[in-house]
């Protein structure tokens, strides 16, 4: 094996997967390093992807040319549209998935990939020269080797000084049967990063033939699945069902009774966990009047007997969880196959990281996924999409990729991280974003495939394809916006709330109706796509303004190595608060919870000060 690489990744869960896909893609040598290469593409919690601000990032991540979308689609087992009686911009594509297939298929897209060596080990070391990461040591089996390389990426996941609890119980892990990772902690803290502690938590799992379904209440999958992936124009899968179940009063009173044998309340886990997705325990005491707390039982996959019990995480001792598990409805005789736990991990604070999620302090050492402070596959993916471009853009010397917060749910994720930071495991929601109607699933396209194209990642059908759909929506456009059905043009009457497409196109007078009924049947998804434009185009417009007078903010860039000192006049907390996030551009500062933007117009008028002194001294060298 080679021991020199352009690029090292560390860690080959979600955001490890699509750094080292997208960098040995761009042409570099590439090295995975992960504990367990069988565990590549590992769900290490619920079985599913997408939802809701979640679906429209996996569709990012596909319209930038990664991997998520297509391992989705491949693997599905129930696709369903979440939030469709609500607005388009808030609709979330999410589907079920069979976790060995996602897994499997993961792991032959990376071991199919040229340029990209997978090794089995663990990083023990970030090797540092000069501020600048330029290898990594590692560990297989007692014997130690350092791979050198131009740029690291670090997606070690939950897996830095796991410790696993459940009940009174402590062991370190990374995740159930796996290891931690404790020296790469310690390596990234000597190196001068700063580490916390987080929590997550999982849920029991039961076998499938010991539930009494016919108890339960069923639910579908949508009667026609979404794909997530541009090159897929459709999904041929038999889907399968998903049962819903709830918990009661009586599981209720046992998890009070047993408070002070929760982790979470008994002191013995200190660290927060993601607000969004509660432990029972924590359900249970946050929402004291609720009598019953919904349960979905969702199959892990087509030949396995595991099912997830989603909405019950846990890490109650195991006797509390039998308790609860056999007082739900249809689960009397189940037998549990693993018990619920909760997981603390290092991570470290994002605010140490620019945009391009290279670390401040280190040089060409990026961090990518739940290490930032991140939960979720899909945050992590993308993270791991734009660590591994960026760090290809590094090693290249072209600009790097930053996403704005009008591009993407990517964008606003990584702004967020990097400008703000994080209190509590962070995860994607559409009120994060400004401009949701912007940034809707059905137009990821649009808004990335062309950058995706430019950065490299964008492969030639990937590209025609786009072009096709893209040729399609501009035609039908200017078809629906030329065509009169009395005093209003097509395009008019598709912003009438209460018409609806199909019946709109229908109606179309010849030649131009047949005309759109052939885009439609050839690029459906493009043409709907576009009649969510037609019908919202009053919003959006609203929205462009807005995003525009925050890009003029965003290209006015502030040196990185100001000095907020100098600068008169400007608040104490906001000096402090720029002097900690050192903000790209104005735009960025003003994102920065303490900095008003009166705090701006001081800083604005003080950088054009500086730059005119500037201009002075050189025109007096001259
Ligand atoms: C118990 C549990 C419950 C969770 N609950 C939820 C939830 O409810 N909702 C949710 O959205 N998300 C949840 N998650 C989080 C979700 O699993 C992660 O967000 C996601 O997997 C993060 O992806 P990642 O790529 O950052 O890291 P991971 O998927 O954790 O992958 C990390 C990878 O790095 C490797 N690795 C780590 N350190 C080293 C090293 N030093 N050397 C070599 N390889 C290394 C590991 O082997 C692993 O392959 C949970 C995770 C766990 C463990």
């Amino acid at each position: 094996m080679p021991k020199d690489f352009d690029i090292v990744v560390i860690g080959g869960g979600h955001g490890g997967a699509e750094a080292s896909w997208a960098a040995a893609r761009l042409g570099h040598s590439t090295v995975l390093v992960t504990l367990d290469p069988d565990k590549i593409g590992e769900m290490s919690c619920n079985p599913a992807i997408g939802g809701v601000g979640k679906g429209q990032m996996v569709r990012e991540i596909d319209a930038l040319g990664g991997l998520m979308g297509l391992a989705a689609d491949a693997t599905g087992m129930q696709f369903r549209m979440l939030n469709r009686s609500k607005g388009p911009a808030v609709w979330g594509p999410r589907c079920q998935s069979d976790r060995h297939e996602y897994a499997k298929f993961v792991q032959k897209q990376l071991s199919g990939q040229d340029n990209l060596t997978i090794i089995a080990g663990e990083a023990t070391g970030i090797l540092i020269e000069n501020g600048r990461a330029v290898g990594v040591r590692i560990s297989q089996q007692g014997s130690v080797s350092d791979i050198l390389s131009r740029a690291v990426v670090v997606a070690g996941g939950t897996f830095l000084n796991g410790r696993l609890h459940c009940g009174e119980k402590i062991w370190p892990g990374g995740r159930y049967g796996e290891p931690s990772a404790d020296a790469l902690s310690e390596s990234l803290r000597s190196a001068g990063l700063q580490l916390d502690r987080l929590k997550t938590g999982t849920v029991p799992r039961l076998a499938a033939e010991t539930i009494d379904y016919d108890l339960c209440d069923r639910q579908d999958g949508d009667d026609v699945p979404a794909p997530f992936s541009f090159l897929n124009d459709f999904v041929d899968v038999e889907q399968i069902p998903c049962w819903l179940t709830g918990t009661n009063e009586k599981i209720h009173d046992a998890i009070r009774a047993n408070f002070h044998r929760a982790p979470l309340y008994s002191g013995q886990i200190e660290s927060t966990g993601p607000r969004y997705c509660p432990s029972i325990e924590t359900k249970v005491d946050r929402f004291a009047d609720k009598t019953s707390h919904l349960v979905f039982l969702e199959p892990e996959g087509r030949n396995t007997n595991w099912v997830y019990c989603n909405g019950i995480a846990t890490s109650l001792p195991t006797d509390v969880q039998d308790f609860m598990i056999r007082n739900i409805r249809g689960l009397a005789r189940a037998e549990i196959l693993r018990y619920g736990y909760a997981i603390e991990y290092d991570y470290a604070p994002p605010i140490q990281l620019h945009a391009t999620l290279e670390t401040k302090k280190i040089r060409s050492l990026f961090l990518a996924g739940q290490i930032n402070g991140t939960t979720g596959y899909e945050e992590a993916a993308g993270q791991g999409l734009i660590a591994g471009i960026n760090a290809s853009a590094m090693i290249t010397g072209r600009e790097p990729l930053v996403l704005m917060r009008d591009q993407a749910y990517i964008g606003v994720m990584i702004d967020d991280l990097v400008t703000k930071g994080i209190a509590e495991p962070y995860r994607m929601f559409t009120s994060r974003a400004e401009h949701r109607l912007m940034l809707r699933a059905d137009n990821a396209d649009r808004r990335l495939t062309a950058i995706g194209r430019q950065v490299g990642l964008v492969s030639d059908d990937r590209w025609d394809r786009y072009c096709a759909r893209r040729r399609a929506v501009i035609r039908a456009e200017e078809l629906m916006k030329q065509t009169r059905q009395g005093p209003k043009s097509i395009w008019q009457i598709l912003q009438e709330p209460q018409r609806r497409a199909e019946d709109v196109i229908a109606d179309c007078p010849e030649p131009v109706g047949g005309e759109l009924r052939t885009l439609h049947r050839r690029c459906a998804g493009a043409i709907e796509s576009l009649v969510i434009d037609a019908r919202y185009e009053g919003y959006l417009i609203k929205e462009r303004t807005a995003a525009r007078q925050m890009h003029d903010l965003d290209s006015r860039p502030i040196p990185r190595e100001i000095d907020y000192g100098a600068i008169s006049h400007l608040r104490a907390e906001a000096r402090e608060r720029l002097a900690e996030v050192r903000p790209r551009s104005l735009g960025q500062a003003l994102r920065i919870s303490g900095v008003t933007p009166a705090d701006i117009t001081v800083l604005a008028v003080g950088l054009a000060k500086a730059s005119r002194q500037q201009g002075d001294e050189l025109d007096s060298r001259r």
